[in-house]
């Protein structure tokens, strides 16, 4: 931080007039508010207020944040800057946490000791003292202090008005918004989220299989009478040694609703897995095995289990234990302790579906029930329905399909596949290609309207000589600056849109000649992988052991293609 402000004892503040305007005009941002920076104001001795305060919005950092710590680093920074020697030193203190000073009593006193010309400089640790967001603090430099010539400083985010450049204010507040504002709302609705589970409550919209949302207490489970007596046979058949195929097929037998159907049958939305056929759900060894694991049924509240796999996509991932969040006791118990841990017994070592690392992971499917096939892996690996244990319904065939079978006959299928997608992509590419004029007339469109914001901008410093040079209000520069501004960004909104389209056709080029390149290497395809199927292939459908069908995913590459 620069301290070269000269001290000139016969200058001394003049509010509601801004003086000494010695800098030269620079170019004033964007649709943003600035604020002008001078360099030659002293008043002798000048009063300088430090505004310290602590809320409740700032979350888990309330000991580096504590007031105690926020004036230590005021006044050794006060201490270190030769412009502050002799200056008066007022406090200003919101404690929003022990709830002693409310409603920024501190804050509103401040701004009006302010207007009353009663401060020359404003002291505070971050930008973020002064409000969560850009609304505050911009409300704050541009209306009240530049007009009535207070100097302020925020010493973490190194804004200094009398000596930074407009640009870095841009930089502080924009870093302000972001850090501040947006990464801890979110982390704040995590952590509160954590908070709550902890406290045993059950946050999921759907209350599992065998429990109902109570009406009277947010967010607790008690028991749905009818389905957590389906829940209590289930425990009781595996507390027998009964196996999970073994289990299904009883309840399937019994006609006993599965999760899916109940659900429905009460017009409550399933969200406890895919449902293949919304008519005829059926219990599967996976469901049974699902539901004898989870911990809600001895009344505790399992959270945190699953993390998305990456930002962007709906796949889940099973955290390890130690991650999960488990509130015990915190609604009535389906199931005693001891017949949940006996009921384990039937689920250890039981592998519910195929080994998910081979190449075809879950897509060789029954065509008659839906469900993915259930991979053998003695011998030579094969597939075959394990729907018929557990259910008739279907139809399902009992036969037996190898591995080295589907790989054979995959292998030319996916050849042919990429030839017809590879026709499609090539005539695409070169209708982008044609496409050149589109181009240039948009590129020609973003120039011109990056002309008229210079010209806007000139315009916005222009008005601010003359609020300088008092040739107009303040009222007048604010009306002004605003409707400009409003132009900006009008100006600005366009410029995006054109921008957009571009980047769409220069991404649509070369994403499509990426998948040409793509699609003629599986012309030449040898040997399948884990990725090419699952890049290519939405499921196999084993019919018979001669007829197989291939159901092609719907997009390639992006690109939307398919056939
Ligand atoms: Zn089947």
């Amino acid at each position: 931080m620069s301290s070269a402000v000269a001290r000139n004892a016969d200058n001394p503040v003049r509010p509601n007039k801004p003086a000494n305007f010695t800098n030269k005009p620079v170019n004033l941002g964007k649709a943003m508010n600035v604020i002008i920076a001078r360099n030659t104001y002293r008043t002798n001795p000048i009063t300088l207020a430090i505004y310290l305060r602590i809320s409740q919005d700032d979350g888990n950092n309330l000991e580096t944040l504590s007031i105690t710590n926020q004036r230590d680093l005021v006044k050794n920074f006060i201490a270190s800057h030769a412009d502050f020697t002799d200056a008066k030193i007022v406090e200003y203190v919101d404690d929003g946490i022990s709830g002693s000073h409310t409603d920024r009593e501190a804050y509103k006193r401040l701004m009006n000791d302010v207007e009353n010309g009663l401060i020359d400089c404003i002291v505070v640790k971050d930008l973020s003292r002064i409000g969560r967001n850009l609304i505050d603090v911009d409300d704050l430099l541009m209306n009240h202090l530049v007009t009535l010539n207070v100097r302020f400083v925020a010493i973490n985010n190194g804004y200094d008005s009398f000596s930074s450049p407009l640009s870095n204010l841009e930089l502080a507040v924009i870093n302000l918004a972001n850090q501040h504002y947006n990464r801890d709302l979110a982390q704040k609705s995590i952590t509160a989220r954590n908070t709550k589970s902890k406290n045993g409550e059950y946050l999921t919209t759907q209350a599992p299989f065998g429990y109902k949302k109570c009406d009277k207490v947010k967010n607790k489970l008690v028991p749905d009478d009818e389905a957590a007596g389906y829940v209590r046979i289930i425990f009781s058949l595996a507390c027998e040694g009964k196996k999970t195929t073994e289990i299904a097929k009883i309840l399937n037998t019994q006609g006993i609703p599965s999760p899916s159907v109940y659900k429905k049958s009460k017009g409550w939305a399933d969200v406890w897995h895919n449902v293949i056929d919304p008519d005829h759900c059926f219990w599967t060894s996976g469901v049974v095995y699902k539901l004898l694991k989870h911990e809600v049924y001895i009344g505790s509240v399992v959270a945190n289990r699953f993390k998305t796999i990456a930002p962007s996509s709906k796949r889940v991932a099973t955290r390890p234990r130690e991650e999960w969040i488990i509130a015990p006791n915190a609604h009535e118990a389906l199931v005693s302790e001891e017949d949940f841990n006996k009921a384990q017994l039937v689920t250890v070592k039981k592998r519910y579906h195929d080994e998910p690392g081979h190449i075809f992971g879950n897509k060789v499917k029954c065509p008659s029930c839906g469900h993915a096939m259930t991979r053998y892996t003695k011998n030579n690996p094969r597939f075959k329905c394990g729907t018929v244990k557990v259910t008739d319904h279907y139809g399902c065939k009992t036969h037996t399909i190898q591995q080295s079978e589907i790989e054979r006959n995959v292998i030319p299928a996916i050849k042919a596949h990429a030839d017809v997608l590879l026709d499609y992509e090539e005539m695409k590419l070169a209708q982008i290609k044609k496409s050149k004029a589109t181009t240039k007339s948009l590129e020609a469109k973003i120039a011109t309207e990056q002309k008229s914001i210079e010209a806007l901008e000139a315009q916005i410093t222009k008005i601010f000589t003359s609020l300088a040079s008092g040739k107009i209000t303040q009222e007048v520069f604010l009306q002004k600056k605003s409707s400009i501004n409003d132009a900006i960004e009008r100006k600005q909104l366009g410029i995006e849109k054109s921008a957009e389209q571009l980047r769409n056709l220069t991404e649509g080029r070369v994403r499509s000649e990426k998948v040409v390149a793509e699609l003629k290497q599986f012309l030449v395809l040898e040997k399948l992988d884990r990725d090419i199927v699952n890049l290519l292939v939405d499921k196999i459908l084993v019919h018979d052991e001669k007829d197989i069908e291939i159901v092609w995913c719907g997009g390639f590459g992006g690109s939307g293609a398919g056939v």
